[in-house]
């Protein structure tokens, strides 16, 4: 993994007894679907079935005679890795009831990326989420890696606090609530904002996301569907379609349809996902310390609505100081974001005493990788043992993997 210069690394552990400070993922969900190709295959190394060999019987001439057979099949293959682990390790029996077995309850790739998704989402302004968009994104490329994330707001260089939050149902955000046509829809936030699948592709961190895969907890609209097919990705993978039934709708599954882009719907493997930041360490206990500045933030903030007032005003009678609905102030700050990207990385983790995870990020705020502990690629997770404690140090996971405990 290359850290870049000016790179941000977060890494968290998590443990049974992390502290709850903060509930930032409330739906995120997931599926049964199939898990990525990689993953399986760094996984898919089945145990073999036959009766364990004791070490008395084991010698290297067997363990190379059952190597080099003409015979390759899975079940030679395991035995000889049965074989050899139990050779190496000096009596490890992979086979063994009394084994430590990996965690049962980690998250699938999918549930993994599709709780990025919903997490980016907590990244947005958005009062009220519409129904025409998923709020958040995540990009996955054919390696499996997230190069892109996305989330509903203002183009780059827009105030949060000068364009209008208001939702088409509230018809107007001035206290002078009787425009219609075409100045109220000035007034609400759809012409100015950006959906997060299009924020997705534009902010991404590849040169390009050609086969790539789309998580989005909603189906996307039509006018996200144009930038998603003409970006090159070639999957949406979605939990629900709020508006099935809608021409926006309707449009985006012809434009997939005839484009080639697949549809995917999941259904999540667990209800919702739940992150805690543990007390001292979390930036959230920055906070405090930060309000000095964000009442700098406010003054800063009234003086851009001052200087835009006039362009509001002329062009769609908005005064930006009467706005009954305003941004979202429990949004995720970056860093708690990128924690949080952290602590879902951990849950991804297999070891069953404790999870790791990290998430780096470069100087434009760009995820440029994330980790897990774990063993190395190839390495099935079902023969390597994960015990901390052993009489023999080959019988633990600290020789096989990074662990830091
Ligand atoms: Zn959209």
């Amino acid at each position: 993994m290359h850290i870049l210069p000016n790179s941000t690394f977060f890494v968290v552990a998590l443990t049974s007894s992390v502290l709850a400070t903060r509930r930032v993922v409330a739906t995120a969900t997931a599926t049964s679907r199939t898990i990525d190709n990689l993953h399986r295959l760094a996984e898919g190394i089945n145990p073999c079935s036959c009766q364990p060999v004791s070490t008395s019987t084991m010698s290297t001439q067997d363990t190379l005679k059952c190597s080099t057979e003409s015979d390759v099949s899975s079940q030679a293959k395991s035995n000889s890795i049965r074989d050899i682990i139990h050779l190496e390790s000096r009596g490890y029996d992979i086979h063994s009831p009394n084994n430590i077995q990996k965690r049962a309850d980690y998250l699938s790739w999918d549930d993994y990326f599709l709780a990025v998704a919903y997490l980016s989402g907590q990244r947005s302004k958005d009062p009220h989420p519409s129904s025409d968009s998923s709020g958040g994104a995540c990009i996955v490329d054919a390696m499996g890696r997230i190069v892109g994330i996305g989330y509903d707001g203002f183009p780059r260089g827009c105030s949060d606090d000068c364009l209008p939050w208001a939702s088409p149902a509230v018809s107007s955000n001035t206290v002078e609530d009787d425009t219609r046509g075409e100045e109220a829809w000035l007034n609400t936030k759809v012409p100015y904002l950006v959906h997060a699948e299009i924020n997705a592709i534009l902010n991404k961190c590849s040169a390009d996301v050609v086969g790539g895969r789309m998580f989005v907890p909603n189906f996307p609209s039509n006018e996200c569907a144009k930038f998603i097919i003409q970006s090159g990705i070639q999957e949406i993978v979605y939990v629900e379609d709020h508006d099935v039934d809608s021409d926006s709708s309707r449009a985006s599954r012809i434009l997939f349809e005839v484009a080639g882009v697949k549809m995917t719907k999941i259904k999540p493997s667990v209800p919702s996902i739940t992150i805690n930041f543990r007390t001292g360490s979390s930036p959230l206990s920055k906070r405090t310390s930060n309000e000095v500045q964000n009442n700098n933030d406010i003054q800063q903030n009234e003086d851009e609505m001052e200087k835009y007032l006039g362009i509001l005003h002329r062009e769609a009678s908005l005064d930006p100081f009467t706005y009954k609905v305003k941004k979202r102030p429990d949004y995720l700050s970056w860093d708690e974001y990128f924690m949080g990207v952290a602590f879902l990385s951990a849950q991804r983790s297999k070891d069953p005493n404790t999870q790791v995870g990290a998430c780096i990020v470069d100087q434009d705020r760009c995820i440029i990788g994330i980790g897990y502990n774990g063993f190395p690629r190839g390495c099935s997770d079902e023969v390597l043992p994960w015990a901390r404690e052993a009489s023999c140090d080959l019988h633990k996971k600290y020789p096989y993997g990074k662990f830091r405990e």
